[in-house]
């Protein structure tokens, strides 16, 4: 704990949720000589299959923070990706060293998103300014001009935490949200999207096929990925179904893995998830000393991988702001209208629109449409300028470089 006489704070920075935003934030401050309390409800970090695509922008952050090669080492390096008509077999691929000379990374990685998280509360454990703390959930908070104050629930009664800044990593349910009063608008799809994994080698069956690929058909489009582990498919499902039980269901998932591949036995089923799907963002991130992060503020459809590449985007944004204010005394109000500016106003901006485009691009029913969307996507691949311009989009290294260009 050095450099306290330089503090404008010199209470602990208190984050609630030890998810990929939070965990990430919690290791830059530690390792900036911030005292950081990291609260986390749960009674370990959890291994939910969410997130499993790190793009090139967040893998150059995360190099910044010393995480990125033993990453590298665990997951699956994924250089092209392709967009599949099922009916007529066309297949686009976008080769990412198209963009070598634009980032270290041209690729973007398959790791499961708590290989991240994991590999962060083994090193928050070489900073004895940095606190991880399990079973406590922050239910809300009180702030003053001084400080925050956090109302923690834990096995052993309810606490109270004082803190410098209170840092809302709590995802997509954040109780800090809620005490804000801050109003998270937007909408949630009727529909809701079906994953399951498998061990099977689909790479043994479709030719070519890279690791993350996006498949149109008219009838019932899919994204088939590779993770670190498994490969994965996602499907949506009917939004006026009831029955939301059959979903789960071995003979509904053999058949929906039996429409993509009939392999002639039934499949290997890994683990089955159905997931709500919602484009939301919070009409501000930040109230006084309380700052929203990630999930928390913003929430957007799986298409394309942005969302908790958003949220790294976000904490690694505020924790350079939050290291100036604490380390160097700087103001914390303009700091964090700044981030507000450049992380709500154009990053999310630029990840609601993508991702809403991306849902409806994949799930027109009409065939001549889905022609179209895939002569669009053969077009693009084929012509180099136009195919790097794509992938700097999707990869989200536009967005990143034009958030910080906003002042
Ligand atoms: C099927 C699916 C696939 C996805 N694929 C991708 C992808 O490929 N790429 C991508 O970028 N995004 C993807 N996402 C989105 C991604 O998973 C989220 O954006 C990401 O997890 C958000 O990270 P976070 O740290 O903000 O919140 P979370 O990951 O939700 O973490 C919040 C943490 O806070 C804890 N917590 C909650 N409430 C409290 C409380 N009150 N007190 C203390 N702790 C609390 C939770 O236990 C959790 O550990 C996907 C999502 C889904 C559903």
């Amino acid at each position: 704990m050095a450099n306290s006489q330089n503090k404008s704070n010199s209470k602990p920075v208190i984050i609630a949720g030890a998810g990929p935003a939070g965990s990430v934030l919690a290791l830059a401050l530690a390792k900036q000589n911030i005292d950081v309390i990291l609260l986390e409800m749960h009674d370990k970090l959890p291994i939910d299959l969410r997130a499993s695509t790190f793009h090139p922008p967040s893998l150059e952050m995360l190099k910044e923070l010393g995480v990125v090669e033993e990453m590298i080492e665990k997951g699956l390096v994924v250089d092209r990706y392709q967009y599949r008509d099922r009916k007529t077999g066309e297949v686009a691929e976008f080769d990412m060293s198209l963009i070598s000379d634009e980032t270290e990374f041209p690729f973007r990685l398959q790791l499961e998103q708590y290989e991240l998280t994991y590999i962060i509360e083994e090193r928050l454990k070489a900073y004895p300014n940095a606190q991880l703390l399990f079973n406590h959930k922050v239910k809300s908070f009180t702030q003053d001009d001084d400080g925050v104050v956090a109302i923690v629930e834990t096995p052993e009664g309810e606490k109270q935490i004082e803190g410098s800044f209170l840092l809302g990593c709590d995802g997509a349910s954040s109780n800090v949200r809620k005490a804000a009063e801050i109003v998270y608008g937007g909408f949630t799809y009727e529909e809701k999207f079906l994953v399951a994994s498998t061990s099977f080698r689909f790479e043994d069956v479709f030719e070519n096929l890279s690791y993350v690929n996006y498949v149109s058909d008219p009838d019932e489009w899919c994204v088939i990925l590779r993770t670190d582990k498994q490969w994965r498919v996602l499907w949506p499902t009917d939004p006026n179904e009831t029955d939301l039980d059959k979903y789960l269901t071995d003979e509904h998932i053999q058949g929906r893995l039996k429409h993509l591949y009939d392999k002639g036995d039934d499949y290997d089923i890994g683990h089955r998830t159905l997931y709500n799907v919602h484009q939301r963002v919070a009409e501000t991130y930040y109230k006084g000393r309380v700052v929203l992060v990630g999930d928390a503020c913003h929430i957007n459809n799986p298409l394309g991988g942005m969302g908790m590449n958003g949220g790294l985007h976000d904490a690694f944004n505020l924790a350079e702001k939050l290291i100036s204010i604490i380390n160097n005394g700087e103001e914390y109000l303009p700091k964090f209208a700044q981030y507000d500016r450049q992380r709500k106003d154009l990053a999310v901006k630029f990840v609601q629109d993508h991702t809403i485009a991306n849902k409806k691009l994949m799930e027109s029913t009409d065939p001549d449409e889905q022609a179209k969307r895939q002569q669009m996507f053969m077009e693009c691949a084929n012509d180099p300028t136009k195919a790097k311009e794509f992938i700097l989009e999707r990869a989200m290294i536009k967005c990143v470089r034009d958030s910080l260009a906003v002042d």
